[in-house]
């Protein structure tokens, strides 16, 4: 059973490379990096898969990936909902939040979440925007999100809340431009995450398994967090001296990120 399921795995990714190979989305034009790094657009399809079938994101939100030889470049899925993308909606993107070589494939307008945090935080290789419902309250009040367990360690880190308001007035909550994307990266600083009043949150991380991980677990976290707030007693959190023994390991999520790719494959 096993040597079956590898072997559908490995005819989805023949799959992929043919149709990265047929419909020329980031070989085609001089200005597109010259080799398509393959087995990272199969991970962020899965990525963008995976996070839609946990309910991190619904037919909005997007998944963004840093080019592994150009670091002023990143990829990231056309507009579109994300359980529905494939490796022929991804298209490459400069700093500046411009595809390379987009056609008739219209963008998303957030793109600038993903352009000016990467241009902010060198270390950041995979960023996650969503809208999950369970982080919404905690954006919305000044009820801190707090590390429930060793699996969302990462949150005793800290996870700001940004206000869109303090940098662009009244708007239409969305991140639209250039300015509004900086002032997002800011408000980010050097945490792993940041709730966004009124729309949702940013996760960052140093791969695509380890975003999508913290993605998942931010939600169950504060889910988790809720709970233990409704039950009315005192709650003692992950403290920051246990979380860092925890976010030693720079794999934290690749037995998860497995089993995860091997279901949207099915
Ligand atoms: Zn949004």
């Amino acid at each position: 059973m096993m040597t079956n399921r590898r072997t559908f795995l490995i005819a989805c990714s023949s799959g992929v490379v043919t149709l990265a190979l047929t419909v020329p989305v980031l070989s085609q034009s001089g200005a597109s990096s010259a080799a398509p790094p393959t087995a990272l657009i199969e991970d962020l399809v899965a990525g963008n898969r995976i996070l839609a079938m946990e309910g991190v994101l619904d037919g909005m939100g997007h998944i963004s990936v840093r080019h592994p030889s150009r670091t002023d470049r990143f990829f990231l899925a056309r507009s579109m909902a994300p359980e529905l993308v494939t490796a022929a909606d991804i298209l490459e993107y400069d700093l500046e939040g411009q595809p390379i070589d987009a056609r008739d494939r219209t963008s998303y307008l957030e793109r600038f979440i993903h352009s000016e945090i990467y241009r902010a935080r060198p270390d950041i290789r995979a960023i996650v925007h969503c809208h999950t419902p369970s982080l919404i309250p905690f954006a919305a009040s000044d009820v801190p999100l707090r590390a429930m367990y060793h699996m969302a360690a990462f949150v005793a880190e800290g996870v700001p809340v940004w206000d869109i308001r303090k940098a662009g007035g009244v708007t239409d909550l969305l991140v639209r431009d250039a300015k509004l994307g900086r002032a997002l990266a800011q408000g980010l600083g050097q945490k792993p995450a940041a709730l966004m009043r009124g729309h949702g949150a940013v996760v960052v991380a140093g791969s695509i398994p380890n975003v999508v991980g913290r993605s998942i677990y931010l939600d169950v976290n504060a889910r988790a967090q809720s709970q233990a707030i409704a039950l009315g007693g005192k709650i003692t959190y992950v403290e920051a001296d246990e979380a860092k023994l925890r976010m030693g390991d720079t794999n934290e999520y690749s037995r998860a990120w497995d089993l995860w790719k091997r279901k949207v494959a099915r």
